[in-house]
């Protein structure tokens, strides 16, 4: 018998799979790996990928349901929603440097930070990304914390985005603690995970380890009070000088450690022995005065990468996930097939969300973009427009231009009403 499906997208002139194996994520070589299919096909049940593979193999398998959403690819590339690692989503203010930001978020309420998340979230679903990680880390007191991470989570009940949240109470040492750094640390180990914990608020710990923030000595008692109350270590590592975070990181079995602009071979050696991802983040740090990630050696090493936005309102106001993948093969030197494996499968290891998102595997949600382009090979440059016709997530268009819409076959109720 035929699946009966609700979302049947065929004939892509590209369809970009990321099949698996998929339990890991991907280094050398495989980094290479987009599991390409000419003329292919797509479709999905309640959400979930029931079928894909070339066209005419998918509509041997299927069957559309009375209201089932047909959508003709061809033209278009077709790929897995993009999965945003490294976010600082949930502030308030409009840029002017961290303590302004610091301020304009303890001063909002959680309705004016929802209000902003939402508008924010809006323009990244329209660029393709379906999953985003979301920091906390403007607030640096325990009420205002929590507040920035329940934020998060009312951002992911009211929108077609799921957010993830990450703990970053260690994110800078605020000003009222600036003669006394280690005191905060014990704020933020003695008062902010537990508080966190206990309304299960976040699912990573991350920290800023860094000169004029947290020494690596601290770093490491913030995340191993993390894990201590079972959150995963995330790590802001060897951003402005080599502090041996990348080490650090591997040390404690970090899920990703990110940034490693400065980082040594022997500190991405150990994060390649421990399986540490590195987040990467060439999104245009304001003036970009600071050199990039050293990608390519990472990759030689066996260092599984990611790619991420870092978008932040103080220097950072980047969110287009399509811009990020074209500025990692411009100032990174990725291959496209490379940049677009960071950019999704990877990335979706890089918040252990690798078994739900990340590619178009069978029973997996149906997160799904649709570009307006023919062959990924022409994506656009890092000043270019967007290239995202339409964004399905699981199993809904959720976003479309007027090219998206135009490759609808059956839109009945429109039609019924016409
Ligand atoms: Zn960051």
């Amino acid at each position: 018998m035929k699946t009966e499906v609700d979302l049947l997208i065929v004939h892509a002139s590209q369809l970009v799979t990321l099949a698996g194996p998929n339990e890991r994520p991907r280094t050398g070589g495989d980094l290479d790996t987009l599991g390409l299919v000419v003329d292919g096909a797509v479709a999905a049940a309640e959400g979930a990928i029931v079928a894909v593979g070339p066209t005419a193999q998918v509509l041997a398998e299927v069957v559309p349901s009375a209201s089932c959403e047909t959508i003709d690819a061809s033209t278009h590339v077709v790929l897995p929603g993009f999965v945003d690692p490294h976010t600082h989503l949930v502030s308030a203010g409009s840029g002017g440097g961290f303590v302004a930001t610091l301020r304009a978020t303890r001063a909002a309420t959680e309705d004016q930070l929802e209000a902003l998340g939402r508008e924010r979230l809006q323009h990244l679903l329209a660029h393709g990304t379906t999953t985003v990680e979301a920091k906390s880390g403007y607030g640096l007191t325990v009420e205002d914390e929590l507040k920035c991470l329940r934020v998060a989570h009312r951002l992911s009940a009211a929108l077609e985005v799921d957010v993830i949240p990450t703990f970053l109470g260690a994110y800078a040492v605020p000003p009222e603690y600036a003669q006394d750094p280690d005191a905060y640390v014990n704020v933020v180990t003695n008062e902010m995970l537990p508080a966190v914990v206990e309304e299960d608020l976040a699912e990573f710990c991350d920290v800023m380890c860094a000169a004029g923030a947290f020494t690596p000595e601290q770093a490491r008692t913030v995340l191993e009070a993390g894990l201590n109350v079972g959150l995963d270590p995330k790590i802001h590592a060897d951003e402005s000088s080599d502090l041996g975070g990348a080490a650090l990181g591997a040390d404690v079995e970090a899920i990703s450690a990110d940034h490693l602009v400065y980082s040594s071979d022997d500190g991405l050696r150990s994060m390649a022995e421990a399986g540490t991802i590195g987040v990467l983040l060439p999104g245009p740090v304001s003036g970009r005065s600071v050199p990039y990630a050293r990608a390519r050696r990472m990759v030689d090493l066996g260092v599984p990468i990611a790619l991420g936005s870092d978008y932040n309102p103080p220097t950072s106001p980047e969110y287009s996930m399509p811009t990020v993948v074209a500025l990692a093969c411009r100032d990174l030197q990725l291959t496209p097939e490379e940049a677009i494996v960071a950019a999704t499968i990877n990335a979706a290891h890089a918040v252990s969300a690798a078994e739900e998102v990340g590619s178009l595997d069978l029973g997996k949600a149906a997160d799904i973009v649709i570009l307006d382009l023919p062959d990924y090979r022409q994506w656009p440059t890092p000043s270019g427009g967007n290239p995202v016709a339409m964004v399905v997530k699981r199993g809904r268009v959720v976003f479309e231009t007027e090219t998206g819409r135009r490759g609808r076959r059956s839109d009945r109720g429109r039609r019924r009403h016409a």
